[in-house]
């Protein structure tokens, strides 16, 4: 107990040998903004993305999870597409208000961006959210911030998304396939029940291990960041050629080795970022074929997955 870690036991469902937890976290994310800034106003082309993928989860009848910055769910704002997304059977859920870091030492700020989503949730969409995502993924998550984890718990999560630990590098990033082995559930000593996230992020993987022209990213920022892209349009200038081949490949290595384990695996992705490197959508639709080729293998959200957790 004193480590603010005691695991959890995984149990999930009878003749399921492997869950994947699919989450999309739906920044307009900094690295691709002009200005730097992320947010959750979204775009419309990124709105229409974000449906699609949905429609290719449906095809295939899985739910997916998205995480919402909530500022986007302002007044003046557009909601129309999450409250499809949640009619249609998906799950949403908090990504804080302004996309503000969950470790952050201001408690003030910190309940401000939980307690101001929540609102908006609820005035927006009629929505609750029991699912928090961190923003940004932090190396031991919320361990030695019992004070964060308290305000967290006080503004009704159970259940909290945020610790990342991947230090890989263009050459390493494979051994990543391990992650949902390593990456495990466990309690803190306030109760609250942390999913990391168990394996290398879209952003990390193209914006970071596959990047290999810093300066065509800086130009397409500023010429299209956070832009309606044209149509046809090629691929993302900065990553080398065949980054979406590799980002597949691995994602499905990662799926076998949690199939060959027994795991649940939770997947971190960004729409934005799939947007950008994947826009003809072919990823989601190979890990989806992958899995359902497979009757003992369930694609689910990190709300199913927490019901297949002791309770802390
Ligand atoms: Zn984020």
């Amino acid at each position: 107990m004193s480590h603010d870690r005691t695991p959890i036991t995984v149990t999930l469902p009878e003749g399921v040998r492997c869950a994947i937890a699919l989450t999309y976290d739906t920044d307009m994310a900094a690295g691709y903004a002009p200005d730097g800034i992320c947010h959750g106003r979204t775009m419309p082309q990124l709105k229409d993305y974000m449906l699609r993928l949905c429609a290719t989860a449906e095809e295939h009848c899985v739910r997916l999870h998205f995480f919402q910055i909530c500022n986007g769910l302002e007044p003046t704002e557009d909601v129309g597409y999450l409250r499809e997304i949640i009619d249609r059977g998906h799950d949403l859920d908090s990504h804080t208000y302004s996309h503000q870091p969950l470790n952050i030492d201001d408690l003030d700020v910190l309940d401000f961006e939980l307690r101001r989503a929540n609102e908006l949730l609820a005035e927006r969409l009629g929505h609750t959210s029991t699912v928090l995502r961190g923003p940004g993924g932090y190396a031991g998550g919320l361990r030695g911030h019992a004070a964060n984890q308290r305000v967290i718990l006080d503004n009704g999560f159970r259940w909290v998304s945020c610790e990342y630990n991947f230090r890989v590098t263009p050459a390493s990033y494979m051994e990543a396939i391990s992650g949902p082995a390593q990456e495990v559930c466990y309690a803190y000593n306030s109760g609250l029940v942390e999913l990391p996230i168990m394996s290398l992020t879209d952003r990390n993987f193209f914006d970071s291990l596959m990047c290999v022209d810093r300066a065509a990213c800086d130009a397409w920022r500023q010429e299209l960041g956070h832009r309606a892209l044209p149509d046809g349009r090629a691929k993302a200038p900065w990553t080398r050629e065949d980054a979406l081949e590799r980002w597949i490949e691995y994602n499905l290595a990662t799926a076998e080795f949690a199939c060959e384990h027994r795991l649940l695996w939770v997947a971190a992705w960004h729409p934005y970022t799939h947007l950008v490197h994947d826009p003809h959508n072919r990823t989601l639709p190979a890990l989806l074929e992958w899995a359902s080729e497979r009757d003992d293998v369930v694609v689910c959200t990190l709300r199913d997955a927490a019901q297949w957790l002791e309770p802390a």
